[in-house]
């Protein structure tokens, strides 16, 4: 059985999740994990992103919560969209300071760049979705715009890989590997899947097992992620939240 000790992707009321920051980190307190991320929508999606001026608030109200509670630690993240064929993220250079981790996913409701990466991007891969159309070369396009992304910024986990678009599963793992980026097991919806996972570890990737909670009541809750884990093989000190791995790389076992 995985022991898991942080939940590093959970959305508030910043975003469209249901409950607010401190609802986020009670629930999280309550299951006893020892670190929590909030991870609100990046700046371009579509109803639901925060805004330039909620950093500040939520950075204040992170502070806060951090001098409040000693047994947990509450990191300020975002969940950015990738808004280009060249790897753009919705996040301006300036702003990455803001955050403690930078995670990043493909979404559909986020504004494109320009025309040409909105109809590249979003009205392909939706006919592509759909059946309706299918782009050879789409797979590839989806896979390199990505892989742009973990070049270009420092994120730490790519959220739900493979969900909304096609990608090329074993080039990501290699290119999520040479930059340290985690491979998230969403335990929302399941993406990666146990397909997915199993190359991705082949290529030596680390993962990530998270709640993607809307509600604080799905704060820490990987049951799902953890079961796709476990049917891949996946050894606990491969994923970053596990105590396995965060015990191993503070009493730097690595270097001996
Ligand atoms: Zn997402
Ligand atoms: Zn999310």
């Amino acid at each position: 059985m995985y022991k898991l000790a942080i939940d590093y992707h959970t959305h508030t009321r910043y975003s469209h999740g249901r409950g607010t920051i401190l609802d986020n980190v009670e629930a999280a307190r309550a299951k006893e994990l020892k670190s929590i991320a909030i991870t609100d929508h990046g700046f371009r999606h579509f109803l639901f992103g925060i805004t330039y001026s909620d950093i500040k608030k939520m950075r204040d109200e992170v502070t806060l919560l951090n001098q409040r509670f000693s047994d947990i630690d509450v990191l300020l993240g975002v969940e950015s969209n990738l808004i280009s064929l060249d790897g753009d993220i919705d996040i301006p250079d300036e702003y990455l300071g803001f955050f403690d981790v930078i995670l990043m996913g493909f979404h559909l409701g986020a504004r494109p760049a320009s025309f040409r990466d909105g109809k590249e991007r979003i009205i392909k891969n939706v006919m592509d979705k759909l059946g309706l159309m299918h782009i050879d070369e789409l797979r590839e396009r989806n896979t390199n715009a990505v892989i742009r992304a973990l070049e270009r910024h420092p994120i730490s986990i790519l959220t739900h890989p493979g969900a909304k678009i096609d990608i090329d599963s074993r080039k990501l793992a290699k290119a999520a590997t040479l930059h340290c980026t985690a491979l998230e097991i969403n335990s929302s919806h399941g993406y990666m899947n146990l397909e997915h996972v199993k190359i991705a570890l082949e290529e030596g990737a680390s993962f990530a097992i998270t709640s993607d909670a809307h509600t604080p009541d799905q704060v820490g809750d990987f049951k799902r992620g953890i079961e796709i884990a476990k049917a891949a093989g996946v050894p606990p000190c491969r994923i970053i939240n596990s105590i396995e791995y965060i015990d191993l790389h503070k009493k730097g076992k690595k270097l001996r």
